[in-house]
């Protein structure tokens, strides 16, 4: 057994130092990343999947780095919060979501797309100031408050008082808040009571087993979250959808709103403008 574990564990060593190695540096090279302007978004968009119509679209963060290629958020947003960087790279994040949907609704008008989704990690909630920079994005962009909803996880929002404050005052000023990946974390549903929650979002993981025969566990949570938001008033959104059986089965259950490749993938802002027109038209 002796054998085994020494084994095991030089065989685990050098990945383990390689990662060190690799978090630092990829911390360094998204440092610079931010300064050299390798970050842009990408745009999901959220429809109404009652009416087909794009109701909004949540920013996600691309890096295409000069070497590496892509790296996927999952690589490096983890990094970023650990190192503090997500503060800025956030603080970029909403304000180039914001303008890009401020352009969209002076070509497009607000009807073809209404709102922007921005991921917000639990450290910017923590920072002092982030009130204000929300509000200073909007008055900047001219945007009014509904049309930003701010996704936040359960875990980040179980975070004491200083963030219930925060997100109180956000709620305040009329942005929407989403609990995002809903489901996975501690739900308490005590936690939808104590905080402003507008929106929300089942995870994945619950949309992947929904026509699964054998899963009824997951087939469960997807319609129990349905309804829980009809109860509390608030939105629904079903995201990861990937099949048209999964989209029938979710209407069904009373979603509302939508997410996924089988309806679109990340897009950039051009092939967003595309869609837009395109829906504009029929
Ligand atoms: P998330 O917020 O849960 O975002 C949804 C992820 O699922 C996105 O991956 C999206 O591309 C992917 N997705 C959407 N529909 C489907 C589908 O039908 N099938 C599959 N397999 N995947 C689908 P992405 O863009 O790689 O982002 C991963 C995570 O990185 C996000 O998960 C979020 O937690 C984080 N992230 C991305 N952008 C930001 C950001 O600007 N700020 C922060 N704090 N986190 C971000
Ligand atoms: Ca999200
Ligand atoms: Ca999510
Ligand atoms: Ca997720």
């Amino acid at each position: 057994a002796k054998a085994a574990g020494k084994a095991a564990w030089a065989r685990f060593e050098p990945r383990m130092r390689n990662e060190v190695v690799n978090h630092a540096r990829l911390g360094s090279e998204l440092h610079n990343a931010i300064i050299r302007h390798e970050l842009f978004l990408a745009y999901q968009p959220v429809f109404d999947i009652v009416t087909g119509a794009m109701s909004g679209a949540e920013a996600l963060v691309r890096w295409k780095h000069p070497v590496r290629g892509n790296v996927p958020p999952g690589d490096f947003i983890p990094v970023a919060e650990r190192s503090g960087l997500i503060v800025p790279l956030g603080s970029w994040v909403l304000r180039e979501a914001c303008e890009q949907l401020a352009k969209w609704h002076a070509e497009y008008g607000s009807a073809a797309i209404r709102s922007i989704n921005v991921n917000v990690a639990a450290r910017q909630l923590r920072e002092a100031g982030f009130v204000d920079e929300v509000a200073a994005v909007l008055s900047d962009t001219g945007l009014i408050p509904a049309n930003l909803v701010l996704e936040v996880t359960e875990s980040s929002v179980i975070d004491g008082r200083q963030v219930r404050e925060t997100l109180e005052a956000l709620h305040e000023l009329g942005v929407r808040l989403a609990l995002d990946d809903f489901g996975t974390g501690q739900s308490s549903l005590s936690l939808l009571r104590a905080f402003p929650v507008d929106v929300l979002k089942l995870d994945k993981s619950f949309v992947d087993g929904i026509c699964d025969g054998e899963d009824r566990g997951r087939l469960a949570v997807a319609a129990a979250v349905a309804q829980l938001a009809e109860y509390l008033d608030l939105y629904a959104v079903a995201e990861g959808i990937e099949t048209a059986a999964q989209l029938d089965r979710l209407r069904a259950m009373g979603y509302r709103l939508g997410q996924g490749y089988y309806l679109a993938k990340p897009l950039p802002p051009d092939e967003m403008a595309a869609l837009m027109t395109q829906t504009a038209r029929t």
